[in-house]
């Protein structure tokens, strides 16, 4: 499956079974993305793959480790890898998958204006155990 920025210079493709998505209320997402939340997920290094643009993407990084990527060309924020294991995927730009949403991160910060969505898992703030979260996401059940 493959996801794009905007003016499409940034491209990449996920192998795999398709993971789970979650929303995130943090602010730093709020800016990021300007809306209440982020769809994003997270998938394992290993299936992740850039197909074109690394080049054309900038890094914006706060000292508390949340980094922000984005194409210089059109501003779209895209994957980025961190943990030396992990790919951080806004969802937006994936397209023709349909994913489960399954988690609301940071819902201490969600804004009065975000429409409420109550999903199978729901955390105040970051999950404690990441590596469980991303096994969570990536846990697809086939029927
Ligand atoms: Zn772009
Ligand atoms: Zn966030």
């Amino acid at each position: 499956m493959n996801g794009k920025c905007n003016c499409g210079s940034v491209s990449f493709e996920i192998s795999g079974a398709l993971p789970a998505l979650y929303h995130c209320y943090c602010t730093l997402c709020q800016k990021q993305g300007g809306g209440a939340s982020n769809a994003a997920t997270i998938v394992y290094l290993e299936n992740f793959q850039w197909i074109s643009g690394e080049r054309k993407i900038e890094k914006w990084q706060k000292d508390t480790g949340f980094s922000s990527h984005f194409c210089i060309d059109c501003g779209s924020p895209v994957p980025n890898e961190f943990r030396s294991k992990y790919v951080w995927i806004p969802f937006g730009l994936m397209e023709g998958v349909s994913p489960v949403v399954r988690a609301n991160l940071w819902l201490n910060s969600k804004p009065g204006w975000a429409a409420p969505i109550a999903l199978e898992r729901n955390y105040d703030s970051a999950p404690d155990n990441i590596a469980e979260f991303v096994e969570y996401l990536n846990a697809i059940e086939h029927v």
